[in-house]
């Protein structure tokens, strides 16, 4: 396919979950391939507070992508060959504490990987369909989210008077499969805050590209080592999100319109100094 640069390009992008599937009314649907394969879908760029926004819905527009299955390496490189520096990542979570019930907003501060078999990096040394070997590069993680866009979406939330949660962990399972009692329980005891299926490794793919990546986890349930009852189910992460979805997409807006248009954040700084030997990637 032909994609015509002068509008196939974006500054800022949006990384849908489970019930946010559409961000802009007026888009142009972009395809983009990428070394590591197609991205969970067509990118949807459109504009909003005088913004390019490029939007991808993580598990594809019709969600037939459970989480482990997820292109993810595609999806960071779709959104950075088109320009984009800065990502939000709303995300449906589960409440690790009775305090964080169904809609809540946690903006949080750390993840804990308890994922398995997921491609999780750029910089594995393998050569890319087109020969270019990678460097192996060793990225900090332990700030793994943005600072300026962790704010912008405190203050957004906080703007339209739903009171976020500033900080926590995210711990990231491999799904798709939801806990058992006994693993919410752990989780809980360590004091992680809430639980979802998707965090890692976006995280970190973007920091691997010197992109800012913001989590928004929207809380839909109780984990199962909070609540008593029988467990969550899809319909019900569902049914919550899409209660909560047209004040996710107000803050999301309102976030976007804060980012600044040059980045002095720690993230754009990420690579610096490093040789990644990947095209077009600061450092090659
Ligand atoms: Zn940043």
């Amino acid at each position: 396919m032909t994609v015509r640069r002068d509008s196939a390009q974006a500054e800022l992008g949006v990384i849908g979950g489970s019930g946010l599937y559409a961000l802009l009314d007026e888009v142009t649907e972009v395809r983009v391939d990428t070394p590591y394969g197609p991205p969970s879908d067509a990118l949807f760029l459109g504009e909003a507070a005088g913004r390019r926004i490029a939007f991808l819905p993580r598990h594809g527009r019709g969600h037939g992508l459970p989480p482990h299955r997820i292109n993810y390496r595609a999806n960071l490189w779709a959104l950075h060959s088109l320009g984009v520096r800065q990502v939000f990542g709303p995300c449906a979570v589960g409440g690790l504490r009775p305090a964080y019930g169904p809609g809540t907003l946690v903006v949080p501060d750390q993840f804990v990987d308890r994922t398995s078999g997921r491609a999780q990096t750029y910089y594995d040394g393998l050569p890319l369909p087109d020969g270019t070997v990678p460097e192996v590069v060793h990225v900090s993680m332990a700030d793994p989210y943005c600072p300026t866009g962790r704010q912008a979406a405190l203050d957004a939330a906080r703007a339209a008077a739903w009171e976020p949660v500033d900080g926590g962990t995210l711990v990231v399972i491999e799904g798709p499969r939801f806990s058992t009692r006994a693993e919410s329980r752990w989780f809980t005891a360590n004091g992680w805050s809430v639980v979802g299926m998707t965090g890692h490794p976006e995280a970190v793919l973007a920091r691997e590209l010197g992109l800012c990546y913001t989590s928004l986890a929207l809380v839909t349930d109780l984990d199962a080592g909070v609540e008593s009852g029988e467990g969550v189910t899809h319909a019900e992460v569902l049914e919550v999100f899409a209660r909560n979805v047209d004040r996710l997409r107000t803050v999301l807006f309102k976030a976007l319109e804060a980012l600044p248009a040059d980045r002095d954040c720690p993230c754009s700084h990420a690579l610096d100094g490093l040789t990644t030997g990947l095209p077009g990637v600061p450092g090659h």
